[in-house]
């Protein structure tokens, strides 16, 4: 309870999944929340359900590909709930499952527009608004496939590989004003993306499940709370030294 008390965050792809989950235990903390998407029926329900308990939440159109999008609604946050200290760069596509050779650009630029630029354009424009704060956490989603690999949707581990490194430039850059950057490297975790990842494999459904269960140690996916309470503790002053770091949470995989 209130590990966030002041805090105001803002969520990009809150609407559902991981995001969804970090929305409500960061509101559950005591943060104002920002839900940003372009899913609005998903992610007005969310917010209302929050305010309905109490809690301090509101939602935003908003693609974060478009920069001019991205400004005009961060600046609205601001005003709405008096400050900006906690960004959590979560919107994220898989993008499609192909190998490099057949990949048109459009499909390449697809993924790196939302999955890169939109962690840029969040990033950019957020900073302002920490920097007049004098506090910031900014937490960026990349993935296990920011630190290995795997034989398959080529333009995704690109993307998650340049916001693991993006999430520590920022944090360099930004170290002795207070605000600090941190990436989190989730294992696979059951969500809308995970499922629609797998219909692209062309397995049996049950099948691709399990299999994608036993590639964790543990045996098993995780859920989107198990990277939610990760996001609560990098947004608050718990983690008041750790920046530049990477908070892997995955069952296992990368420890072999
Ligand atoms: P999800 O598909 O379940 O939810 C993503 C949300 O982002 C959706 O609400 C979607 O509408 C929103 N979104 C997509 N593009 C957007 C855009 N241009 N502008 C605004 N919102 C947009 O995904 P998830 O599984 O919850 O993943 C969340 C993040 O975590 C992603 O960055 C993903 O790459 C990363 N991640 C997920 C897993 C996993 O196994 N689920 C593993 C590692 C990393």
């Amino acid at each position: 309870m209130n590990r966030l008390k002041g805090k105001v965050a803002v969520v990009t792809g809150g609407s559902v999944g991981i995001g969804a989950a970090s929305v409500i235990r960061m509101a559950e903390e005591g943060a104002s929340v920002a839900i940003l998407d372009f899913q609005d029926p998903q992610g007005q329900a969310l917010a209302a359900d929050l305010t309905g308990r109490g809690l301090k939440a509101d939602f935003w159109h908003c693609d974060v590909s478009s920069e001019a999008e991205v400004k005009k609604v961060l600046d609205e946050v601001a005003e709405k709930f008096g400050s900006l200290t906690v960004l959590v760069n979560n919107a994220g596509i898989s993008g499609p499952n192909k190998p490099t050779h057949e990949l048109t650009e459009a499909e390449w630029d697809s993924v790196q527009n939302v999955n890169v630029k939109g962690v840029f354009f969040c990033t950019k424009h957020a900073l302002p608004h920490m920097k007049k704060a004098g506090i910031g956490s900014i937490i960026n989603l990349s993935s296990i496939y920011g630190l290995v690999s795997a034989p398959d949707i080529p333009p995704y581990h690109a993307s998650k590989g340049a916001v693991t490194l993006m999430s520590k430039t920022d944090a360099l850059l930004y170290a002795t004003e207070n605000i600090r950057v941190n990436s989190i490297h989730p294992g696979f975790i059951w969500t809308p993306l995970v499922e629609a990842h797998l219909k692209t494999t062309g397995l049996d459904p049950d099948e691709a499940k399990q299999m994608t269960d036993e590639l964790h140690p543990v045996g098993h996916m995780g859920e989107p709370d198990d990277i939610a309470w990760g996001v609560v503790y990098l947004a608050s002053d718990e983690s008041k030294f750790v920046t530049g770091s990477e908070l892997v949470i995955d069952g296992g995989y990368t420890a072999r």
